[in-house]
Order: structure tokens, then sequence, then C-alpha cells
């Protein structure tokens, strides 16, 4: 991989190399953005089976932070994390110090927050060595969990599709089917339900599935059935490429809106849905609740102005939208748009100031 080429490519500006033999430390920091603001994004720990995997998944992760703070309206760049190693197993406190002194030499360039394979415990570890890290605990005047504002933006989101194909945006009487009820789908079922949606569901996991189905009367289905649901909005809540050629083609939905990310296996998906006549909400559009509400916390936690900020992804959603028929184009390309347009205005802004 020549890594120099691929950050030219899609404008990357630092990638930070970070080794402890004392701690057993070894991460890669990558910092995609910052024209907007300092680049927010979690550290992630997982055992990569080789450093180019960790290099190309650090860079990739780092550029969708961007996409997704940009589109937000947020002044916050885009970065991340990952640190090689197994969070079972390869956790310490030291571990995380060496991580926090790596950060803090940054000089607020980069902050950081939870991710898969690192806790909160972890970030209180990081904040003994710098002040650039949020997701603390409650008790520390911080935000806290991310996933019920995560869920509210959904359904925000949701509501703005709905809007659109049915002219209305109340969701009462629709049928949603949510792939996924860990902590976001249920965030967002117990919103669906009080407004009187039908919900299917499907989780690998039994004990979830139960839930789904006594808390808010779910009809549950196998979890590769749920592609072939009749329904008016299918929900992914749980992975990532899960609308792909072999599953797009399967989908009886009109909508497609749900919290998990990266959900385009490829960019080409997200035609592939215009073409089929489904709209799309782009992942980072709608699930862009616990960006925002940590954004907050960066300024001194409020919820109720957390949750005001959220409720907007309702009018960013209908902006991308009306983009995307006024330039007759994906909502995923034009989401990428609307991002690419909000940098592209800071940094003209900057040159005239400069
Ligand atoms: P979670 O782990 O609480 O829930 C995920 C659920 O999906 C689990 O119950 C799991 O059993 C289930 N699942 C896994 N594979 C499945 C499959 N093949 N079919 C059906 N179910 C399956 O995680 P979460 O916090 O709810 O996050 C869900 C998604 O939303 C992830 O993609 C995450 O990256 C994204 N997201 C979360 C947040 C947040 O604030 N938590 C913010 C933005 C994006």
């Amino acid at each position: 991989m020549k890594i120099i080429d691929y950050m030219q490519r899609y404008d990357y500006e630092q990638l930070v190399f970070c080794c402890d033999t004392g701690t057993g430390l070894n991460a890669i920091i990558a910092i995609h953005d910052t024209t907007l603001g300092p680049a927010l994004g979690g550290a992630r720990m997982w055992p990569y089976q080789s450093e180019e995997a960790a290099i190309l998944d650090v860079l990739r992760l780092a550029r969708a932070m961007t996409y997704k703070a940009a589109a937000a309206g947020l002044n916050l760049g885009g970065g991340k994390a990952v640190i090689i190693g197994d969070p079972a197993k390869d956790k310490s406190i030291g571990l995380f110090r060496s991580l926090g002194r790596f950060i803090e030499s940054l000089n607020g360039r980069y902050i950081t927050t939870e991710d898969v394979g690192t806790s909160i415990d972890d970030m209180q570890h990081i904040r003994a060595e710098t002040t650039h890290v949020t997701g603390l605990p409650l008790s520390w005047g911080s935000s806290g969990d991310t996933s019920p504002l995560t869920g509210f933006g959904v359904y925000q989101g949701m509501k703005a599709c709905v809007k659109e194909v049915f002219g209305a945006d109340s969701l009462q009487g629709r049928t949603v089917a949510i792939q996924g009820f860990g902590k976001v789908g249920s965030h967002l079922a117990r919103y669906l339900h009080d407004e009187g949606a039908r919900i299917v569901a499907t989780d690998v996991n039994e004990e979830a599935s139960q839930r789904a189905q006594q808390e808010f009367g779910a009809t549950l289905v196998n979890a590769d059935e749920i592609y072939d649901v009749e329904c008016d909005v299918f929900s992914p809540c749980a992975l990532g490429a899960v609308l792909n050629a072999r599953t797009i083609p399967r989908l009886k939905c009109q909508i497609v809106a749900g919290g998990a990310n990266n959900q385009l296996e490829e960019d080409e998906d997200g035609d592939r849905l215009q073409q089929r006549g489904i709209l799309y909400a782009p992942d980072y559009i709608i699930n862009a609740g616990g960006i925002i509400n940590i954004s907050v916390e960066l300024t001194g936690y409020d919820p109720e102005l957390a949750r005001t900020q959220v409720a907007e992804i309702y009018h960013t959603m209908a902006r991308v939208i009306a983009l995307a028929k006024l330039e007759g184009i994906s909502t995923a390309r034009a989401a990428d748009r609307l991002a690419r347009n909000r940098i592209e205005e800071a940094r003209r802004v900057r040159r005239i100031y400069l």
C-alpha cells in the first residue's frame, strides 16, 4: 500500500504511529481534515491481522468522521485512532495512559472517545494524561451513553423520509423492519412503538429478539429473512455493508433508514437503491446523534440543547433529499456533496482572511 499516495488522493492531513514497548502500545492515529475544527473520532481496539489492515481501517474511519461532522453542521473535523490488540486480553491502564500521552502531544488536533473495543473506563485512563477526550462518565460532567440520542436522531431522519415518500411524517400504521435490536435499535423502537408503528425485528442474539417481542410486540424473523420483509421502512441497526448487490434486489420497502455505520458495501450501492426507487437515508446523516451529543459535551454539556440539536437531523435529511432531486443524484452522493461543500466553503473563507 502506498500510504502517501492514498493520503494525497483523499486529502488526509496526518498519520501518527504510536509505539511504546513499555506498555505494549501499538496504535495509529489518523487525522483526515481539521478545516472545520479539531478532528473527533473514537479509539478502536481490534486484533488486526496486519499493519496494512489497521492503517486502511483508521484512514477510512477518519475520513467518514469528517463527512459526518461536516454534514451535521458541527465545527469539528474527522479523525480516528486504532489500537492493535485484543480488547479481551491486551488492555491495561498503562496502555491507555500511553495513548493519552500521544494524544496530548497532538495539542488538541485530535479528540478521542469510545469505540468498538474500548469503554468509558479506558477513556478515564486516557483522561489522566490529556483533556482531549470525551465519552467520560456522567458524574464527570460528560454526556454519557450516546445511543439514546443516536436512536432519536435515526427516528427524526426516518420521519423526514416518510414525509417525502408518503406526504406526511407520521409513522402511525407504518411497518418498520429493524435489523439488530441492540442499543440503537431499541431506542429507535421506543419512538416508533409510541407513535403506533408496527415493528418486525431480527437479532442474532436470542435475548435481544425476545425483548423486541415482549416490549414492543415485534414480529420476529430469522436474520437472513429481514431483507425479504414487506415493509415501509427497512432499518439496519446492526452491521455495516448490509446494502449490496446481493441484498438490494431483495428489499420490499420504500425507505432504508437505520443507525448502522457504513451500510453501503460500495459507493454504487447508493445508486442501486435509487434505481430501485428506494429512498436511502445516508447512514452518517441520520446516525449523527452520538457525535452531536459529544460536540455539546465539548462546550459544557446540556442535555436539552443536545436533544434540540439532534432533532435538526430531520431538516438535514430533508436538505439531502432536496439536493438529490435537484441534481438528479442518489441521496448518498448528495450527502457527500453537502459535507464537501461545507468544508470547501470554510476553506474559501479562510483563504479570504489569510
Ligand atoms: P449493539 O452492539 O448494542 O447492537 C447491535 C445489535 O446487532 C446486537 O444486539 C447484535 O446481536 C445484533 N446483530 C449483530 N449481527 C447481526 C445480524 N447479522 N443480524 C441481526 N442482528 C445482528 O450496538 P449499537 O450501539 O446499537 O450500534 C448499532 C449500530 O449503530 C453499529 O453499526 C454502530 O456502529 C452504529 N452506531 C451506533 C452509535 C451509538 O451511539 N451507539 C452511533 C452511531 C452509529
